[in-house]
């Protein structure tokens, strides 16, 4: 089904884009890789087919590293301003992980799952009405 395009981009406009994809998850992301790309306890994670994410402007860089499940994970950021939009996970048919903070409207982000909590940090206040997506 799909809803009303949302818009979004990095901090400094270079980079924008759109989706009108429902997502097919909404995660906070609490693996080491997106702690240490986001600087923060988790990424915002809004899971949708790479083909419905569309990019209005800009070319982002790339940096693509092997997740610890052995997927190719490519993290795109803006050249200029170094924030990240989005990420392109190769799961045989094309994931994209849109940074759901990165949206004009960052409500549009709604988590409705925690992932990988066991190496969220202590400190982390973890919101227990979520649901804890498996590790597949
Ligand atoms: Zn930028
Ligand atoms: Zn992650």
């Amino acid at each position: 089904m799909a809803t009303e395009k949302v818009t979004g981009g990095c901090l400094c406009g270079e980079v924008r884009f759109e989706t009108d994809a429902e997502p097919i998850a909404a995660l906070l992301c609490h693996c080491t890789d997106c702690q240490r790309v986001s600087g923060s306890a988790y990424y915002a994670a809004y899971i949708t087919p790479l083909a419905k994410l569309t990019v209005l402007k800009g070319d982002p860089a790339g940096y693509t590293v092997k997740s610890d499940r052995g997927r190719d994970n490519t993290r795109r950021f803006c050249r200029t301003c170094g924030s990240r939009v989005w990420a392109e996970i190769d799961r045989g048919q094309g994931i994209a992980s849109i940074n759901g903070m990165a949206f004009d409207d960052a409500s549009h982000f709604r988590p409705s799952a925690n992932h990988r909590l066991e190496t969220a940090p202590n400190w982390c206040r973890i919101d227990s009405d979520l649901a804890e997506l498996p590790v597949d």
